[in-house]
């Protein structure tokens, strides 16, 4: 999960590490009351959880409270690289001497930490990278011994850091070492992290990416949660535990087991095209023990897609076998109608694997209206695909 900038700066601020203040405004009003509260100028930057602001035109300095107004007015609404800004962080301005750029990052091909350091920041680090590898330094990091004050000071010497920059980045990065490690973050990023004319050293720009594997021991993380920007569907299919994500096809998919959910997305792509283009509208895995619970709550969320016409069920039956799905199907057709919702969409229902001729059985002798039973996955995708296209 990424954090936007102004929830970056704030977790920086709660380890010491020095940012400018500044607050969040949603409206052009607002900004202005907020801007009023600062003495001098202020930066007006909108918050997208996106890089290259400064070049959109999302990152703008006003002299006043009335430009602060002018400005928050042409940002809020701004699409940046298809993100609309809902919300600006006014702060106080700075006075710039130099920018630097610094991070610290899982480098998984590496298998390793890494620090990346350069006095060459403010601008994309990637182009610096690529046209003057020399100037930016890549160091390991052991993630036994960490980072201490001197270990920050060696790797800010070696991103060419100048004398006058040296204590105050090496204290910014072993207190970012400390966001990163505590916080279980797989990038934490400070582009620029810049000199001020009165020789301080401050983070201007903050990136943050927590691991979300580590939510269970982090719970306060669960506050950063955009729910706005969170697809109602996968919000719900959240609370009930359901890997799912939205996609925007109209052929919706359960599978138990996350690799044949994903070759199920391709099968029915691929059968959907002798359909005018038909595609999967979801990614849904139940998991190994598809209980009738599991498939009730996996049911009604999927039918709760307007934009779904047919349903693919596809089952390879393993730990779980096709007996027990089976019946978790019939009970979940039970349980979706106490709860007073038909299915009326149809449903191709492929059963294979352990007890698949006792699964096959189970549901036809249920006789569930709308149910279909094919027994391959290209065919039973085919018959989805068409039926898709058929209702829709
Ligand atoms: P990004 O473009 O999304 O990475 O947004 P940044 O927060 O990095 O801002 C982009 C650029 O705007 C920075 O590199 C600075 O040059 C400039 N900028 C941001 N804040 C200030 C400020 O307080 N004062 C001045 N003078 N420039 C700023
Ligand atoms: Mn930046």
């Amino acid at each position: 999960m990424d954090l936007f900038e102004h929830q970056a700066k704030e977790l920086f601020a709660e380890y010491g590490i020095p940012v400018p203040t500044g607050k969040i405004a949603y409206t052009p009003e607002e900004a202005r009351t907020i801007a009023a509260e600062f003495p001098g100028r202020v930066v007006v930057k909108a918050q997208v959880k996106t890089g290259g602001r400064g070049k959109a035109g999302g990152v703008k300095v006003a002299d006043d409270a009335s430009d602060a107004f002018g400005r928050a007015t042409g940002i809020l609404g701004m699409d940046i690289k298809g993100h609309t800004v809902h919300k600006v962080l006014i702060e106080e301005a700075s006075a710039i001497a130099e920018e630097y750029y610094f991070s610290f990052l899982l480098d998984r091909a590496n298998r390793t930490f890494l620090a990346i350091c350069s006095a060459a920041g403010g601008v994309d680090i990637e182009e610096v990278a690529a046209t003057t590898p020399e100037k930016v330094a890549k160091v390991a990091i052991d993630p036994l011994a960490g980072v201490d004050r001197s270990r920050a000071r060696e790797i800010a010497e070696q991103g060419g850091l100048p004398a006058a920059a040296l204590d105050g980045a090496a204290d910014l990065i072993e207190k970012l070492w400390a966001v990163f490690v505590d916080e279980d973050a797989t990038l934490v990023e400070v582009n620029p992290l810049i000199l001020t004319q009165d020789g301080r050293v401050i983070a201007l720009d903050g990136k943050v990416t927590l691991d979300e594997n580590a939510a269970f021991r982090q719970v306060e993380h669960e506050a950063y949660q955009d729910k706005a920007a969170e697809d109602p569907l996968e919000a719900r299919a959240k609370e009930k535990d359901l890997n799912y994500v939205k996609l925007d096809g109209s052929v919706g998919i359960i599978g138990n087991g996350a690799g044949l959910v994903m070759s199920t997305l391709d099968v029915v792509a691929y059968a959907g095209e002798s359909f005018g283009g038909v595609r999967p509208a979801n990614f849904l895995d139940i998991g190994g023990g598809a209980s009738a619970e599991v498939m009730a709550n996996g049911l009604e969320i999927v039918l709760s897609d307007e934009s779904v016409k047919s349903v693919f069920v596809n089952v390879f039956g393993g730990i779980t076998s096709c007996d027990a799905v089976a019946n978790g199907i019939v009970s979940a057709f039970r349980l979706l109608a106490e709860r007073g919702e038909q299915v009326t969409r149809p449903l191709v229902v492929r059963l294979d694997g352990n007890n698949a001729t006792l699964g096959r059985q189970i549901l036809a002798d249920a006789g569930l209206s709308g149910v279909e039973q094919v027994d391959t996955m290209d065919d039973a995708a085919r018959r989805a695909a068409e039926l898709a296209a058929v209702g829709a």
